[in-house]
């Protein structure tokens, strides 16, 4: 009987008391004792408004957090960026050695042509 009176009371207590502000967010913190955390839980599955409210400070802690996974996104971009200069630079150092190919076989094509031109003037 004390047992039922027991429940009947926190039934009460739960369904009617609700935690501060504070106490929601510590709540979702994990700052409370295991009693108030469990006290709290036993309300949001009570009361529409406090649950509510926690999912809101919760998705205000997930901001926090923010920050960091930019912080992130932004070294992997600079890192992406990166990669792909040095594969720009390899490019450009590939171009180059084409160009100086090129050059050369000209100057080879020249001088083909000039000594043709020598031992075979007039045809
Ligand atoms: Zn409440």
């Amino acid at each position: 009987m004390d047992d039922f009176m027991n429940d009947a009371y926190n039934d009460l207590f739960t369904t009617t008391q609700c935690p501060s502000q504070q106490e929601l967010m510590d709540y979702v913190q994990g700052k409370l004792s295991p009693e108030k955390q469990h006290e709290v839980e036993l309300h949001l599955s009570d009361c529409e408004l406090c649950s509510e409210a926690v999912e809101g400070l919760s998705a205000f802690e997930k901001k926090e957090i923010i920050p960091v996974y930019l912080r992130q996104m932004k070294w992997q971009m600079l890192r992406k960026l990166k990669s792909r200069k040095q594969k720009k630079d390899q490019i450009a150092s590939h171009t180059q050695l084409a160009i100086i190919c090129i050059i050369i076989l000209f100057m080879l094509l020249a001088a083909f042509w000039a000594y043709h031109f020598v031992t075979h003037p007039g045809k």
